[in-house]
């Protein structure tokens, strides 16, 4: 019986540092792998399977008390960020200046580029605050790179200090980081992108140029929201990166979604697949190599018939038995 409900037949026992122990690593599961996480990690099936699991076998034991330091460790850094995302919206954060020629002359925007309207009202509150964990990590990983930040019309920035000039970027949160540029890359556009605008501290753009990629940054944020509740922190970058391997670049969804135009990219000939299959082939041994021990069980199964799928070495499940092809204990 679980720690949960055997808690829950005892009158009383509900601040019992079991529970207690049980609601935090819940709310560290919520935090690090989103609403999808949570409603797994509380299936009574998958509950009573990962305490089997972890009663008859040393390795799923192992896995499952590495996978609970793991979530912990990762919702802590999560938390902190959140603490330095809040801390920089009481902070005085400058604000990121627009630069564009008009005629002969550079003139430094007064106004500067419009806030898109999703960045504020009820839903700009609510994806400050689900984004806040990840984009307070961007803003110390960045700050730890010696980069500067400032406040920019729909998301925080962060860039390389000057002379260096930011190259583009990606949204991380709520945090727009722009890309290092490789010395003799600074100021190129990305394969695909036509236009290239310094977006961020310093932008050398008319302030609507500068207010489309604002808006194309913003609907990033919306994604980065969506996906953080569904899936954590990690769901955006694992599928925009999935989703790149098929269709990169301005065919992917996400960037389809934020719109091409207002983002600097090009229109491709089509929108159908373009499979970069470098790419591709290491993703896919990367996923074998993670998958080698079901692998190995179905080789025996294959061998074994029914009979294989359940038998396994003494102290360790089916999928953690050695040998392949047959049992190596039966
Ligand atoms: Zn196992
Ligand atoms: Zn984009």
């Amino acid at each position: 019986m679980d720690e949960g409900s055997r808690a829950g037949t005892r009158p009383g026992a509900r601040l019992s540092p079991q529970w207690v122990l049980h609601l935090l690593l819940g709310a560290a599961v919520l935090l690090c792998l989103g609403v999808a996480g949570l409603v797994l990690w509380l299936l009574p099936f998958a509950r009573r399977r990962r305490r089997e699991r972890a009663a008859s076998c040393t390795v799923c034991h192992r896995h499952q008390r590495a996978g609970v330091v793991a979530v912990a460790g990762f919702a802590v850094l999560l938390l902190l960020g959140a603490a330095v995302r809040t801390q920089a919206a009481a902070g005085p954060l400058d604000q990121c200046s627009t630069r564009f020629t008009s005629g002969a002359e550079e003139v430094v925007a007064e106004e500067g580029p419009g806030r898109p309207p999703s960045s504020s009202g009820w839903w700009g509150r609510t994806r400050s605050a689900v984004t806040a964990p990840t984009s307070g990590v961007m803003l110390m990983a960045t700050g730890a790179l010696g980069m500067s930040h400032c406040s920019g019309s729909a998301v925080l920035v962060a860039f390389p200090p000057p002379p260096a000039p930011g190259g583009g970027g990606s949204v991380i949160g709520d945090v727009f980081v722009s890309w290092v540029p490789e010395a003799d890359q600074a100021g190129s556009a990305l394969p695909g992108q036509e236009t290239y605008v310094q977006f961020g501290s310093d932008a050398t753009a008319h302030p609507e140029q500068v207010e489309a990629i604002g808006r194309h940054e913003s609907r990033h944020v919306d994604q980065w929201t969506i996906a953080t509740v569904a899936g954590g922190p990690m769901a955006l970058p694992v599928a925009y990166y999935l989703d790149s391997l098929v269709f990169p670049l301005s065919r992917n969804h996400f960037e389809r979604a934020a719109g091409l135009g207002d983002g600097g990219y090009d229109t491709p000939p089509d929108f159908g697949p373009d499979p970069l299959w470098g790419p591709v082939g290491i993703t896919a041994v990367v996923v074998l190599l993670l998958i080698r021990r079901r692998i190995r069980w179905a080789s025996r199964v294959l061998v074994g018939g029914r009979s294989a799928r359940d038998t396994g070495e003494e102290g360790r499940c089916p999928v953690h038995s050695r040998g392949w092809f047959r049992g190596s204990a039966h």
